[in-house]
């Protein structure tokens, strides 16, 4: 079975094509600029060379379309016909309370999906346009939806809950989700794999360290507490978020400020975090070299964001009674061994010893970065969110019932 796994946002679309036989990405690529001109499409298959098409795309269905006539390109494309497509898999960031797991999109689903456009108005509106653009070009096929804050739905009320008045989580469900679900879920599979352990004995914390950053607590294969709040905004330090801080900034900032609302909400959005304490860039990349080189701002930047990632740590520590191993993933997580030691340097009264050679090496395989008698295992685990969606989707379209299956 093929599956296109879509990751849907406003102005742009990113797909990856599984063959679920293999689990091999047989193509993948994304749309930019969509609605505006010069829309570019950029298209990958393994060993040979990009392909970039600049075209007028206007919508997310014409975006669709071009996707797939790619795929199906006499020259570039990997399949014969757009029927080789059995089921579609999409990215959608916020499921609130009501989905726990991924599940196939039908109406209602549809209807529960735009009924939480409040609580991630960037981003579920655009996954729906990506959802519509498929139904209107492949209308045979079934689709999914895998959520960012699906996997969080076990966290128990002493984690999710804020201690504001309960009003507010009756009435418009404030509290704790959540998100990086489907990457925490997979890393902690891959983590208990390599350990050779059960997950379901297993204290896991997993640190998806990227743009976006958090933290997961997962006792016996649930999450048990994570980082991100109600929206993504809380937790660590980012790379242009600012993550955890006093509320009462924000009042603060108005009026000392004269700012409105939107613009105190896009400074600790896009305005924050590595960018802001370092005054030259969210790349921890670059933060790294200009520390190396001796700026002082880069170096607070570095340690700011590390410190926040070690208290997470011990918090989690706590929450669970201890832990058996600590998993970094994600852009950050996966590539910057500095980042790694810096977190982990503060852990040695966990039992936590880093095995510099082993953190020195870059491997895309999950792998232990600590020494051989260290209490705590930490390690590095390559992410893979949208083989985890692929999976998921596959999953679902085996349970279908027969008679759906026959009439999608
Ligand atoms: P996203 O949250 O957008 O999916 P990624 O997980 O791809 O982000 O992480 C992107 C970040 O990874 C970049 O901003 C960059 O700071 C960081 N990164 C990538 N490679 C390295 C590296 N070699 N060293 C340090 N940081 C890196």
């Amino acid at each position: 079975m093929n599956i296109l796994v879509i990751n849907a946002g406003s102005s742009s679309l990113k797909y990856q094509l599984y063959n679920m036989k293999t689990e091999d990405v047989l193509a993948k690529g994304r749309v930019e600029r969509i609605g505006m001109d010069s829309s570019i499409l950029t298209h990958e298959v393994d060993h040979q060379p990009e392909v970039r098409e600049v075209s007028e795309i206007l919508d997310h269905t014409t975006a669709i379309k071009k996707v797939l006539d790619m795929l199906t390109h006499k020259k570039f494309g990997v399949l014969r016909n757009i029927q080789d497509i059995q089921a579609v898999g999409h990215r959608v960031v916020h499921g609130g309370e009501t989905f726990s797991r991924s599940v196939l999109v039908d109406q209602n689903v549809k209807l529960e999906i735009r009924k939480l456009f409040d609580l991630a108005p960037l981003h579920n509106p655009a996954h729906m346009m990506g959802i519509a653009a498929v139904e209107a070009n492949l209308p045979d096929v079934p689709q999914a939806v895998v959520f960012d804050t699906a996997f969080h739905q076990t966290m128990p009320p002493s984690s999710f809950m804020y201690a504001i008045p309960t009003v507010l989580y009756r009435k418009h469900k404030i509290r704790r989700y959540g998100f990086h679900g489907t990457s925490h879920d997979y890393v902690s599979k891959s983590a208990a794999e390599f350990l050779e352990r059960p997950l379901e004995e297993l204290k896991l914390i997993t640190c998806h360290i990227g743009n976006g950053a958090s933290c997961a607590a997962i006792l016996n294969g649930k999450s048990f507490d994570t980082s991100m709040g109600m929206t993504p905004l809380e937790g660590l330090m980012m790379g242009t978020r600012s993550g955890d801080l006093d509320p009462a900034v924000v009042p603060f900032t108005i009026n000392k400020e004269e700012l409105t609302l939107n613009e105190v909400n896009s400074m600790l959005n896009k305005h924050s975090g590595l960018l802001a304490i370092s005054g030259i860039s969210s790349d921890m990349r670059e933060i790294v070299e200009s520390m190396n080189e001796g700026n002082e701002k880069a170096k607070l930047a570095f340690e700011m964001y590390a410190y926040r990632i070690r208290k997470y740590i011990g918090a989690y520590i706590a929450a669970m009674d201890g832990v058996d191993a600590i998993i970094f993933t994600a852009g950050v997580g996966e590539n910057s061994d500095a980042l790694r030691k810096e977190v982990c340097k503060g852990l040695t009264f966990f039992g936590v010893r880093l095995e510099e050679q082993r953190n020195a090496v870059r491997s895309s395989q999950p792998r232990r970065i600590t020494t051989d008698d260290s209490v705590v295992s930490v390690l590095v685990v390559p992410t893979n969110e949208e083989l985890l969606i692929a999976r998921d989707t596959y999953q679902l379209v085996l349970e279908r019932p027969a008679d759906e299956a026959e009439s999608p």
